[in-house]
C-alpha cells in the first residue's frame, strides 16, 4: 500500500511555506469570515483541481465537488442532498458574485452515464443513480455521433453542463439573483489533454478561452 506520509510532508511544507511565511492571510480569514467570490461544482476526479487550475487561494472559491461535476434540479424534500446544500450555502448565505459549473475531458462519471444509456450501467450501489442526471446529455451526445467515442464523450461532457446550468436556474433564488444581476452562471469545460478550457454555453455552443 502507498505511504500517506507524502501529504503529511506536504501540510508541513504548506504550514513553514504559506502559513507562516503570510500570517495575514489566515488572520484576516479567520478573523473577517470566508468571501469568496465565486462558487464551483467541480467534479471529484483527482486531476482537475479547482484551485490548481484556475490559480485561487484560499478565500478565493466556494468549492462543491462530486461524480462528474452534476447539478440536480430544485427538489427541496427530506432526502440528503449534497449538493444542493453547498449551492444554497454559497447562494444565499455567502452571496458569491459567480456559480461555476466546471467539468473535464475524460470523466469518469459521464462514461458511466454513457454506459447506461446503452445498456451497461456500473454496478455501484449510488453512481447509477447519481450519473442519470447526465442520461439525456448522453443521449443527444450519441444521435450526434456515430462511433466517434472520444468526440461523443466530450459532447455528453459538456452537454451536461450546460443541463447543470439549467437546473441551476430551477433554484428559485438563483434565478431572481440571475435576474436582479446579482450573479452570474457560466459552464467551463476543461481539456485535460490539450491544457484547454472551453466555455460552455446552452444558446451559442462552445469557445475557447483564449
Ligand atoms: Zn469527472
Amino acid at each position: 500500500m502507498p505511504s500517506i506520509d507524502f501529504l503529511l510532508d506536504g501540510f508541513r511544507a504548506f504550514r513553514g511555506e504559506y502559513f507562516e511565511r503570510h500570517p495575514d492571510r489566515y488572520g484576516r480569514l479567520s478573523s473577517e469570515g470566508q468571501h469568496p467570490v465565486a462558487a464551483v461544482i467541480a467534479c471529484s476526479d483527482s486531476r482537475v483541481d479547482p484551485a490548481i487550475l484556475l490559480g485561487a487561494g484560499p478565500g478565493d472559491l466556494f468549492i462543491v465537488r462530486n461524480v462528474a461535476n452534476l447539478v440536480p434540479p430544485y427538489h427541496p424534500d427530506r432526502h440528503l442532498h449534497g449538493t444542493s446544500s453547498a449551492i444554497e450555502f454559497a447562494v444565499r448565505d455567502l452571496e458569491v458574485s459567480h456559480l461555476v459549473v466546471l467539468g473535464h475531458a475524460q470523466c469518469g462519471g459521464i462514461g458511466a452515464a454513457l454506459d447506461t444509456v446503452q445498456g451497461h450501467p456500473p454496478e455501484r450501489d449510488f453512481i447509477r443513480g447519481w450519473v442519470r442526471l447526465a442520461e439525456n446529455s448522453c443521449r443527444t451526445a450519441l444521435d450526434a455521433h456515430d462511433g466517434d467515442a472520444t468526440a461523443c464523450r466530450a459532447d455528453a461532457e459538456r452537454g451536461s453542463i450546460a443541463r447543470s446550468l439549467g437546473n441551476l436556474r430551477t433554484f428559485p433564488w438563483i434565478a431572481s439573483a440571475e435576474q436582479a444581476g446579482r450573479l452570474t452562471l457560466h459552464g467551463w469545460w476543461f481539456d485535460l489533454v490539450a491544457g484547454a478550457l472551453e466555455e460552455v454555453d446552452p444558446d451559442t455552443g462552445a469557445r475557447l478561452v483564449p
